[in-house]
């Protein structure tokens, strides 16, 4: 503002150009600084500024423009952009709108169509696209940015200016068609969240009201936005999914170098995991002895490179380049060079344990070795070898290309060097990492067990299965357990040899319904993979109730509620006491990014805190269960699960 008036105010100054001073034009507000009082001059005072200036300005935006940085430049007079540049608008991922005319000028400057994803989805754009749209008038080599912006404003200079919102929308045809189809169209991505409904309201606002009613509605709107629970909850995650990365005690190890990985096991994790990293440009060894399968492992992945080509996700070059990383080997005698070896092999000990004395002769010195187990004891794993120092687990999600989320187990004896590396790959393959405490089921899906307890448990009572669905569901998760178990398979961890007809599941796998892939678990599936209640299973529930002198009753839609979350809630306090998890955050990370929970309403710890503990403990109450002692000690002290927290996290 002080540049702007000073600018303004000398007469030698004929134009003004924005740049930034350093590797970015401008990543936008300091998230920190949402809950403080607003100072003068705001966002809004400046860009007011800069719009009605009579000496043209002009953005040179180089690197990156985001959010507030881009709504300054959509009030200039014109824009440029360096190449390879991002500019967006990403407020909706932090539940948000933009707060100072973003709204309102960007579809006077790009058509609507391109607008809408923008705003409504937080997606950016590359320079080019930004000028082929109209969002930049060019975008030039880096080099010549500052001059070409400078010519551009001398030139501005010597014609009339306008104001950004004093141009018409650009709409063609019905633009409040083209809205409603948008947002039907992005239906599920939309529901439930208020940013996005915000941002869509805000553009039908754009074309249907003045311009200055459109802004202050604009104000006001981000305002409670930002004020609001989701927005709280998305800013914790964001805040959540940085400190993940940081773990006490690493600060003088220094990460193993890893230029060859090896993977043990082609079966559905082994292929996601090697795509994952010859995507990331390591080359990879994948062993199974099994030449079928390793057949087929080879095709999938082949296929799955190209598919990621043909949907314009990956560059031809670069799926060649990815395929040749990858070599297929019979024996794990080749992994001989590996610098990393993970195991993803059956979910039986003694499988793990033989695999790993074997790797144990054949790896070199130094190389690390990782587990994929989904809840083995890590340090049994570790134990069959003469170094558990170098042994880890790194818990892959399924499909392990595409999920994001990495959980990083720490054994007794694991090397802190060999924690800075996990956490050092995890940035390599773009994943996010957790650590997690060694326990049976980690973090995930030890919390993940006692919810698919209550779940089975509930449905021996009597309750419905799609109906448990539905309820976890309309909660906003993508799947309920059910559907999920069924996606994921019966069969996991499950044998035919040691099955007994303990447990439903085991009643189902033993009458050959492994899930989806069966065409018949839980539920029923079509040869479209449609699900359909299923009358074999509940003839098959009702046997098993009956065995057991269990009376079924009708569940009702608010007792499965509160069975299916608050126990899972109880186990992640314990699991935060015990330090299995550093941080209530680093169990919203797990639980956001490998299992589905809904981001907006910032993961199950933090679920938990905005609900109440005291809350949690009398539902918990209310149901016949005993809320865990972390719970109830935290209940009685009035502290925060943060009181939980390792000290130094
Ligand atoms: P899978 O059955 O699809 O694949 C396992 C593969 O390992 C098979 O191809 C098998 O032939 C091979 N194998 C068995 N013994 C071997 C040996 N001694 N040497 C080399 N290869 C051997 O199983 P999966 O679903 O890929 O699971 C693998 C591991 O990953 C398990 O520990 C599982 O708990 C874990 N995991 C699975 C999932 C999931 O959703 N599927 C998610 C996370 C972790």
């Amino acid at each position: 503002m002080r540049a702007i008036t000073r600018a303004l105010a000398e007469d030698a100054v004929e134009a003004i150009v924005i740049a930034g001073s350093q590797k970015i034009f401008s990543g936008g507000a300091d998230i920190r600084e949402f809950g403080q009082p607003a100072q003068y001059p705001s966002l809004v005072d400046v860009i007011d500024a800069i719009e009605q200036s009579p000496k043209p300005v002009v953005a040179a935006i180089h690197g990156v423009a985001l959010g507030g940085g881009l709504e300054l430049t959509l009030a200039c007079h014109g824009r440029l952009a360096a190449d390879g540049a991002r500019l967006g608008l990403p407020e909706v991922t932090l539940g948000l709108i933009p707060g100072a005319g973003g709204t309102q000028r960007l579809p006077r400057l790009v058509p609507l169509t391109q607008a809408l994803p923008m705003l409504v989805l937080g997606e950016p754009v590359d320079a080019s696209s930004a000028a082929a749209c109209g969002l930049i008038d060019r975008a030039v080599e880096p080099e010549a940015l500052f001059k070409a912006t400078q010519d551009l404003a001398l030139d501005l200079a010597r014609r009339p200016l306008r104001m950004t919102r004093d141009l018409p929308v650009r709409a063609i045809g019905d633009a409040n068609a083209l809205i409603e189809a948008f947002s039907l169209k992005h239906e599920a991505r939309i529901k439930g969240r208020d940013a996005p409904a915000a941002a869509l309201a805000a553009l039908r606002d754009a074309v249907s009201q003045p311009v200055e009613t459109a802004l202050a509605r604009e104000r006001a709107v981000s305002l409670d936005l930002r004020a609001g629970a989701q927005s709280r909850a998305l800013r914790h995650l964001h805040f959540a999914e940085r400190q993940v990365f940081r773990y006490p005690g690493l600060e003088s190890a220094s990460p193993r170098a890893i230029e060859r990985v090896g993977i043990v096991g082609a079966g559905t994790m082994g292929r996601g995991i090697a795509l994952s990293m010859i995507s990331a440009g390591l080359p990879v060894t994948l062993v199974e002895p099994k030449a079928d399968i390793l057949g087929h492992a080879r095709t999938a992945i082949a296929n799955s490179l190209a598919s990621s080509v043909a949907k314009g996700r990956m560059l031809e070059a670069d799926g060649v380049a990815a395929s040749q990383r990858l070599t297929c080997a019979a024996d794990l005698a080749s992994l001989d060079d590996a610098d990393l070896i993970v195991e993803a092999a059956y979910e039986r000990m003694e499988v793990k344990q033989d695999i790993f004395a074997r790797l144990d002769q054949v790896a070199r010195p130094g190389a690390m070795l990782a587990s994929n187990t989904s809840y083995l004891d890590i340090d049994a794993i570790a134990s069959a070898t003469r170094r558990p120092q170098d042994v880890v687990g790194l818990h892959f999600f399924s499909p392990a290309n595409l999920m994001r989320l990495l959980e990083i187990v720490r054994g007794d004896r694991t090397a802190p060097d060999v924690l800075a590396t996990s956490l050092a790959l995890a940035r390599r393959i773009a994943k996010i990492p957790v650590v997690a405490g060694n326990c049976h089921g980690f973090i995930g899906n030890r919390m993940l067990a006692v919810r698919r307890a209550q779940a089975e448990a509930m449905l021996t009572e009597g309750a419905d299965i799609g109906e448990m669905d539905e309820v976890v569901e309309s909660f906003g998760f993508p799947m309920g357990p059910f559907r999920m178990a069924d996606l994921a398979g019966l069969d996991l961890g499950w044998s035919a040899a040691i099955s007994r007809g303990a447990s439903i599941r085991e009643r189902l796998n033993e009458a050959g319904r492994h899930g989806q892939k069966a065409g018949a678990g839980f539920y029923d599936y079509d040869a479209a993979g449609k699900p359909s209640p299923s009358s074999v299973v509940m003839d098959l529930v009702r046997g098993f109730a009956a065995a057991r002198g269990i009376v079924q009753r009708r569940i009702g839609r608010d007792e499965m509620r509160t069975r299916l979350f608050l126990p899972m809630i109880d186990e992640g306090v314990r699991i935060l006491a015990e330090g299995i998890a550093l941080r209530p955050g680093d169990i919203d990370v797990v639980w956001v990014n490998g299992y589905g929970w809904p981001r907006h309403t910032g993961g199950p710890m933090h679920y938990a805190e905005a609900m109440g503990l005291a809350e949690v403990a009398n539902g918990l109450s209310a149901i016949g269960l005993k809320p865990s002692r972390a719970l109830s000690d935290l209940v009685a002290a009035g502290a925060p699960l943060a009181s939980l927290a390792h000290p130094e996290a």
